[in-house]
């Protein structure tokens, strides 16, 4: 079992708070697919044959693609790999899928449905127009609203929306309402996350020189404590520490990433696992595609030592609902570091931020407020 990951590193314009590895230059996005392509059949080996259960075409913004530069890149998965996809998903912006001025002759989300992506994950992050236009998002809460139902109507059945808290003068009733607005519509998934504010990123240059304020850690608690409450009420299962869903509809994809499930990642800046090293791409458009026409990726490769893959196992089984079996820790790596996790998480068990059930190690709701620090203090510094 292996996923496949395709990194679409374009976007129409930066949002402020985003530091991932985009550009806004559309030039080269057509030598880039074909680009994808070579990659895709170069590394044909990676996965060993193994069935790819699961493909996701994320960003950047998936949805820029043309459907038939997306078709192109399905065909070469499906010729070259041994595909018994489960789950297809695209990231999507909402003003792709809903755009203001819609040429009824181009509807995206039946494409998509008609090119076999079965799974749609919308960027909509909040319902409020001003925090979006704030934010230099691209659409506004009428366009996140239509984007869902033209999804709905095309007939998507697995839909999940990002949403962000700890906005920039976000009150608890702002947040509130725009959960309140995404359960409303029928969703199966919700990815909450809070507002980082990363390095050389403009929101950082502006909360630096005081333009703007972020929520305290007491507010971003409380917006925690809400999400939490309000997506069980609605029969959402928090399965893992930013993701909730309906029964049966949790992310396969992302969810085989907390297994140790290898994937191919593809595209410039994608990374790929295969449970002895970690590989990654440049995050240069141009020694992608040049490096992808001479058959010779300048990738970065990083083999995984015992205390790598104890970490990794220990960080990703503590963010899931199903928590880390230690008997299955001892398994996998031995018994010297079950012990030592044991040990480690003592002090977390005494404060019931971690709990210990039938061999299985657990945050508590408590612990999920100090996850970042339960984990460090769990992890293994050889
Ligand atoms: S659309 Fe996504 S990837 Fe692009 S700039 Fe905004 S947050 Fe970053």
């Amino acid at each position: 079992m292996a996923g496949i990951y395709i990194h679409i590193p374009f976007c129409k314009s930066r949002c402020i708070y985003c530091n991932f590895f985009s550009t806004t230059s559309l030039s080269m996005l057509g030598d880039y697919v074909e680009a994808l392509c070579l990659e895709l059949r170069q590394r044909s080996n990676y996965l060993g044959g193994e069935p790819v259960e699961t493909i996701y075409f994320g960003g950047g913004t998936p949805s820029l693609l043309q459907p038939s530069q997306l078709s192109r890149i399905l065909s070469c998965i499906y010729n070259i790999y041994n595909v018994r996809a489960k789950e297809i998903t695209i990231e999507c912006n909402p003003d792709d899928l809903a755009p203001h001025s819609a040429d009824p002759s181009h509807d995206l989300a039946t494409e998509l449905h008609r090119l076999g992506f079965n799974r749609i994950s919308i960027g909509i992050q909040t319902f409020n127009d001003s925090l979006l236009s704030l934010l230099h998002r691209r659409h506004n809460s009428a366009q996140a609203i239509q984007a869902v139902q033209n999804a709905q109507n095309a007939g998507f059945d697995n839909i999940s929306i990002d949403l962000m808290f700890g906005l920039p003068g976000q009150t608890l009733a702002d947040l509130r309402s725009d959960v309140n607005q995404a359960l409303s519509l029928g969703i199966q998934h919700l990815s909450v996350y809070s507002l980082q504010c990363e390095e050389g990123t403009p929101l950082t240059q502006m909360l630096d020189s005081g333009t703007l304020d972020v929520a305290d850690d007491e507010l971003s608690r409380s917006m925690y404590e809400h999400i939490l409450d309000a997506t069980r009420q609605a029969g959402f299962a928090h399965y893992e520490i930013s993701n909730f869903a309906l029964p049966g509809r949790e992310s396969i994809h992302n969810s085989n990433y907390w297994h140790s499930v290898p994937y191919l990642g593809v595209g410039a800046g994608a990374h790929s696992y295969n449970l002895h090293s970690r590989q990654s791409n440049p995050e240069s458009l141009t020694d992608y595609i040049e490096g992808a026409k001479q058959n010779c990726i300048p990738f970065d490769i990083e083999q995984l030592t015992p205390s790598d893959l104890y970490n990794e196992y220990v960080f990703t089984a503590l963010r899931t609902c199903n928590g880390l079996n230690i008997r299955e820790l001892e398994r996998l790596h031995g018994t010297p570091m079950h012990d030592y996790c044991l040990r480690m998480a003592q002090k977390h068990i005494r404060l019931h931020t971690l709990e210990l059930h039938d061999d299985t190690l657990r945050l508590t709701r408590e612990g999920l407020f100090i996850s970042n620090d339960i984990m460090s203090d769990l992890m293994y510094i050889s």
